[in-house]
């Protein structure tokens, strides 16, 4: 494994770390077809009743565990909406009720398992996640909520799903741009678990892991969308870096993204995979080892892909540029590069950068108005980094 590496995991000169690591008590499958594992989950667990909850467009995928679960599905929602809303929420706690279930089973992206977890925030009762996308949320003991428009985030060990099952075939079908979006928004969180205070050093091995399968991956990925290979890294990506966001505080990257998407609408992932290089440039002066490090797993995942490096050794030059070559990965692969073609208009610009310096949270470099409405003008046209 790339992040095991011991020249690329060593402490970062001139840093040293002090961390705390949690672990979760969730239980992993992963593999194909682990799909037909989620009645002996459920089972494992003690539960027999289960509130089946699907996300849009994995139907299919949710007739799927319902006929594995059988007599054990004892009802099911199929009203998952984005961002949690906690209206979404009441009316799937009145059919749980109605059922009398005992546990939940989850099977979608980041906005189901937000429904499973608010399920479970207010009942108590187990999950079982089935992730179809790589946002990582099944790791975590995050939960975001939506009311009257405003999203909020708490964060609980209760909201930490129970096992998760994670079955590469069940993300075959995922749509490219989603998968490419979804994929960055993981590396994100693998980026910011790299220069977090805490790092743990099983963290930072799992953040440099994520960022080399996934950054492998993604070419290949776009290129056959349904190639399993490809779709077990990004998968695997994907649990690791769902690790690094519940180990570690996030920073800039994430502060940002969460005003965008709930003060502006800007949709999740995409807004994630339009910000990233540009955050990282800014974080870069504070933090060159890791960017260093960065680089280092990214460029050892990508050899395929002609990177417009300047003249001289391509090597040494990817190693002084991780944002750039984040950049050129994201648009290699016809991911979003600009907060524009995402709807932000650009007179919301200070707007935004004001929000998201309204309060202090940890960054490697300090977090100015001025600075971000730098950045953020950079986003939003899309330039590279
Ligand atoms: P999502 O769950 O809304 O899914 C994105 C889109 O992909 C949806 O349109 C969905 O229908 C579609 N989709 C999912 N699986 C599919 C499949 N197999 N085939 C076809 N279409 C499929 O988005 P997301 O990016 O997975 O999650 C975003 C949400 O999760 C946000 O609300 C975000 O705040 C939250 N989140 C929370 C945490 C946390 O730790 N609490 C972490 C990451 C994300």
């Amino acid at each position: 494994m790339a992040g095991l590496d011991p020249a690329r995991s060593a402490a970062p000169a001139g840093r040293t770390y002090t961390w705390a690591y949690a672990a979760y008590p969730a239980r992993v499958v992963f593999g194909h077809g682990t799909v037909g594992t989620v009645l002996d989950e459920v089972e494992r667990l003690g539960r027999s009743r289960a509130l089946l909850l699907a996300g849009p467009r994995v139907s299919e995928h949710a007739d799927t565990v319902a006929a594995v679960l059988g007599s054990s599905a004892v009802a099911r929602f199929d009203g998952v909406a984005e961002h949690t809303p906690v209206q979404v929420t009441e009316q799937a706690l009145t059919v749980l009720r109605e059922h009398d279930a005992d546990c939940v089973v989850a099977v979608g992206g980041g906005s189901t398992t937000g429904l499973a977890k608010a399920l479970a925030a207010r009942t108590g009762l187990d999950q079982v996640i089935l992730p179809t996308t790589y946002a990582g949320s099944e790791m975590t003991p995050v939960l975001g909520e939506t009311e009257n428009g405003v999203k909020t985030t708490r964060s609980s060990a209760d909201v930490v799903p129970e096992a998760v099952v994670y079955d590469v075939d069940l993300t075959l079908d995922l749509p490219v741009h989603i998968s490419v979006a979804s994929g960055v928004n993981a590396m994100a969180h693998a980026v910011e678990a790299l220069y977090a205070p805490q790092v743990s050093p099983l963290v930072q091995a799992s953040a440099l892991t994520a960022l080399s399968r996934i950054a492998g991956a993604l070419p290949r990925l776009v290129s056959d969308p349904g190639g399993t290979a490809a779709r077990a890294d990004m998968l695997t990506g994907a649990w690791l870096a769902g690790i690094c966001l519940a180990s570690a505080d996030m920073a800039l990257q994430h502060k940002l993204c969460h005003t965008l998407g709930g003060s502006f609408g800007l949709p999740h992932a995409e807004t994630h995979a339009a910000v990233l290089p540009h955050v990282m440039a800014y974080n870069a002066p504070a933090v060159p080892d890791v960017m260093a490090q960065i680089a280092e797993a990214l460029s050892a995942a990508t050899p395929l892909i002609a990177w417009p490096a300047p003249a001289g050794d391509r090597h040494s030059s990817v190693i002084d540029d991780a944002p750039g070559f984040m950049f050129d990965l994201i648009s290699a692969v016809g991911g979003p590069l600009s907060l524009r073609e995402l709807g932000l208009a650009e007179h919301d610009v200070p707007k935004a950068a004001e929000l998201a310096t309204a309060r202090p949270y940890p960054n490697p470099r300090t977090v100015t108005t001025p600075g971000l409405e730098r950045l953020l003008h950079a986003a939003w046209r899309g330039t590279r980094p």
